[in-house]
């Protein structure tokens, strides 16, 4: 039977890097947590893996025929574990009563449903999933307020911010005293390569993050910087600003994970190692501390701390991601769409690493913005994005 003094917690994307790293942490602290609900879209053997370690009430996978993979190894192994598949059985693991946390960790647009899902049901959501946001933004915080629900960040920088901010930020920082953000990235594998070798790079090279192990796709958005785009919307949205007021920092040994300057000239920074369990067992435990399982930061080691400003000639995806979340509305979530199909097609070698900017510009030029008043209305524009861009990506595909 299941303890009710636990802390239930669905972990949506469990099969991924954050998602793993969740798990490794509620594992140190089964006296406290208590795993209700495991997602993944298609990896069964990873997906059973876990359910037999953490006996979660649920499985689900996307995957409809993976799911019926997945149910057939557990009715052997674990018959009490309760199998589900599609969009459906992600949103209602997202909103049962007996999960009081969940973990978005679902990587892209995929996300967004379930994460809006737990938020709507009031839950402590505990946010890898920066798409979902990206996409949904005024959506997604009037959800948050309207349902009480509980908005802690895991993204390393946002959490960094959070942890740097004073309470009641919400209120807009002029009456809390804020200035603005300084919002730190490494620069990605690519930040020191000649501009004229960019065209040639390779998925392999584009995944090998200096500071980071993560998953494919936010990978290649660290190396074009897409992903601190993302980051700058991601921030507007959950400390109540603007892009104007969000500064961009390149800080190669990824040891600030952000930093917040007050009014008075006082810049609070939070520094670790690079492990995403840090900011995970931050939101966990809020606001308590508990162990991560992380290693000390040895200074010495690190020794020295460089910064500079991020060049909008190498790094034209940051640019346009600003560009969108000024112009508001579906715009950034028209930038979100095209930019998963060129990474996509970066990866399969259908492009060159160089056209995925070219790809998102040419989308957002002919997809129509709307007001991102309902889910509706963005999911069209997303659909509609994906299709403007799968033809951007057509014309430059070098595999003809
Ligand atoms: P990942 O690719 O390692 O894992 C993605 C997870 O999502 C997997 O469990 C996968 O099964 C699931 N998934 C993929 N497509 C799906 C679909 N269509 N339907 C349902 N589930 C699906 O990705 P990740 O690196 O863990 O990143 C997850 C999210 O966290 C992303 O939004 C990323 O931007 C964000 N994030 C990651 C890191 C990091 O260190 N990895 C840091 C900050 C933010
Ligand atoms: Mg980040």
């Amino acid at each position: 039977m299941a303890d009710a003094a636990l802390i239930g917690v669905t972990v949506l994307g469990a099969t991924g890097s954050i998602g793993r790293s969740t798990l490794d942490v509620l594992g140190r602290h089964r006296d406290r947590y208590r795993v209700v609900a495991l997602t993944a879209n298609s990896q069964v053997d990873r997906l059973c893996e876990q359910c037999l370690e953490h006996r979660p009430d649920y499985a689900v996978m996307a995957d409809a025929a993976a799911a019926e993979r997945l149910a057939e190894r557990l009715r052997a192994e674990a018959p009490e574990i309760t199998v589900l598949a599609g969009m459906a059985g992600l949103e209602q693991v997202a909103a049962l009563p007996e999960a009081d946390y969940v973990m978005a960790a679902i990587v892209g647009a995929a996300g967004l449903t379930p994460t809006l899902a737990a938020a709507r049901a009031g839950k402590r959501v505990l946010l890898a999933n920066k798409e979902a946001l990206v996409m949904s933004g005024r959506l997604f915080m009037d959800a948050v307020q309207q349902s009480n629900a509980v908005l802690l960040p895991i993204d390393s920088e946002h959490n960094a911010i959070f942890q740097c901010m004073p309470a009641g930020f919400a209120d807009g920082f002029a009456r809390v005293g804020v200035r603005r953000i300084l919002l730190t990235a490494s620069g990605g594998p690519f930040r020191t390569t000649p501009l004229e070798q960019l065209a040639t790079v390779t998925p392999e090279q584009a995944v090998a993050h200096p500071n980071w192990s993560m998953g494919r796709k936010i990978s290649v958005d660290s190396a074009t910087m897409m992903n601190k785009g993302l980051e700058v919307i991601e921030a507007c949205w959950l400390f109540n600003t603007t892009p104007a007021q969000v500064q961009v920092v390149l800080h190669p040994q990824s040891v600030i994970h952000s930093m917040v300057e007050y009014v008075d000239g006082s810049v609070l920074a939070q520094l670790g190692n690079p492990d995403m369990r840090t900011p995970i067992a931050h939101a966990l435990a809020w606001p308590e501390r508990m162990d991560s399982g992380v290693s000390s930061l040895d200074m010495f080691a690190v020794a020295r701390l460089d910064f500079s400003a991020p060049d909008l000639n190498r790094f034209p995806c940051l640019r346009l991601a600003v560009e969108a979340m000024e112009a508001g509305g579906t715009s950034s979530a028209i930038l979100n769409a095209a930019n998963e199909v060129a990474v996509e097609s970066f990866l399969q070698r259908r492009i060159a690493y160089t056209a995925i900017p070219q790809v998102i510009e040419a989308v957002l030029a002919e997809t129509t913005a709307h007001g991102a008043e309902s889910l509706e209305q963005i999911l069209a524009d997303d659909a509609a994005a994906r299709a403007a861009a799968e033809r951007q990506v057509t014309l430059r595909d070098t595999k003809h």
